[in-house]
C-alpha cells in the first residue's frame, strides 16, 4: 500500500468516525426534569431494554391516570405533534394510533411524550417551550396497555431514532431511573417563567374616536369559566358566561407563555394623542394579582409595559368558543 493510499484511508476512518459523531454534541449529563408536576410521584413501569416493549431502547414508561398534565423535561422547540387519536390497546395495531408531542432540544436530541390524551396536547409545532412548562395531559392512546406516559429521548443516525439514556432531577438526588421505582419531582422544579394561575384577564379598551363606535370588552377566564363582557361608554351590549374544559383552561394558561405576555420596560410617548386603545392583561392567584401589564395604542405608537403577542393571545383565548358568546 502506498503512502498515499495510507493516507486517503486514514483520512476516510478520521472522517467515518467523526460522522458519526460531529453531527451532535450531545449533552449526556444533562439533568431533566421528571415530565410531571412539581411535587408529583410516579412508578417506573417499563425501562431501559424493557422485555415488553422497549428491547434496545433507552425508553420510560411512567405510570400515569388518564389525565394527568404532563410538563416538558427540557427545554426546546415543539417538533411534532398529533392530538386527534382516541383509540389504544396492548395490540401493535394501535401503534400509530398514539397521541404524541416532540420536542427539539438544543443539542440535536429530541424527546417524545408519548400515549397523551385525546385533545391532551397544549402546544403546537413551532412554540418555544420551556423546562417544566405544562405540555399536555397523558392517556392511553397507542400502543399501551395501561395508561401511562412513554418518554424517551433520540437523535437520528442515518434516518434512524437513536435512543440515549437520561437523568432525572429527583427529591433523592439526580438518578438514572430504574423499573419498579417511584420518583418524586422537586417541589422547586417549576419553570422557569411559569406562573401559577387561577385567573386571567383580557381587558380591550376603546377611547377612540368616535364615541358612537366605540367597544370595550372583557375576557374573563378561570379554571371552570369564562365570562365576555363588552360596553360602549359603560351600555352593556353583552355579560355572557359559561363553563369550559381543563383543556381549554390549560391551552389559555400556556398561551399565556407562549405568545411571550410579559412586562417591559415601560414606553412613554408625548406626541399629545387623545384616546386610542389600551390592553391589559392581569393574571390572579388566589384572588391575589401577581401579573399586570397595559399597553397603549394612539395614532401609529405603542406604549406601556406590556409586550409580546396580544393578537394571538386573544385568538387563542376566543379558539372553539361560540360566537354567540362574544357576538352580539
Ligand atoms: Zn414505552
Amino acid at each position: 500500500m502506498s503512502l498515499k493510499s495510507i493516507f486517503f484511508l486514514f483520512s476516510f476512518l478520521a472522517f467515518s468516525l467523526l460522522a458519526q459523531k460531529a453531527p451532535l454534541n450531545i449533552d449526556t449529563n444533562y439533568v431533566y426534569y421528571l415530565p410531571f408536576a412539581p411535587g408529583k410521584k410516579s412508578m417506573v413501569m417499563q425501562g431501559y431494554n424493557g422485555a415488553y416493549s422497549h428491547q434496545g431502547e433507552f425508553a420510560l414508561d411512567f405510570k400515569a391516570k388518564k389525565g394527568t398534565p404532563v410538563h416538558a423535561s427540557r427545554e426546546g422547540i415543539v417538533y411534532k405533534t398529533e392530538s386527534t387519536n382516541v383509540k389504544g390497546g396492548p395490540k401493535k395495531k394501535y401503534l400509530s394510533l398514539g397521541n404524541h408531542i416532540v420536542v427539539k432540544h438544543s443539542d440535536g436530541t429530541f424527546a417524545a411524550y408519548w400515549h397523551l390524551l385525546y385533545e391532551g396536547v397544549f402546544v403546537k409545532v413551532g412554540d418555544t417551550i420551556t423546562k417544566g412548562q405544562l405540555i399536555g395531559l397523558s392517556g392511553n392512546t397507542g400502543y399501551s396497555s395501561w395508561a401511562h406516559l412513554h418518554f424517551d429521548v433520540y437523535y437520528y443516525s442515518e434516518g434512524k431514532q437513536v435512543t440515549v439514556p437520561t437523568l432525572f432531577k429527583t427529591t433523592h438526588g439526580i438518578k438514572k431511573l430504574k423499573v419498579y421505582h417511584s420518583y418524586r419531582k422537586p417541589i422547586d422544579s417549576q419553570s422557569a417563567i411559569s406562573k401559577n394561575i387561577d385567573k386571567i384577564e383580557y381587558h380591550f379598551q376603546d377611547a377612540s374616536v368616535p364615541p358612537l363606535h366605540h367597544r370595550s370588552f372583557s375576557w374573563i377566564l378561570t379554571e371552570t369559566h369564562l365570562r365576555y363582557s363588552a360596553n360602549s361608554y359603560g351600555t352593556i351590549l353583552k355579560d355572557t358566561t359559561i363553563a369550559i374544559s381543563t383543556i381549554k383552561w390549560e391551552q389559555c394558561k400556556t398561551a399565556f407563555l407562549n405568545c411571550g405576555i410579559k412586562n417591559q420596560k415601560t414606553i412613554e410617548s408625548n406626541d399629545g394623542c387623545t384616546g386610542g386603545t389600551g390592553i391589559t392583561i392581569q393574571t390572579w392567584l388566589n384572588e391575589k394579582e401577581n401579573f399586570s401589564g397595559t399597553a397603549y395604542t394612539c395614532g401609529k405608537t405603542t406604549e406601556g409595559n406590556l409586550s409580546g403577542d396580544f393578537e394571538k393571545f386573544l385568538s387563542i383565548i376566543q379558539e372553539g368558543i361560540e360566537p354567540v358568546v362574544y357576538q352580539y
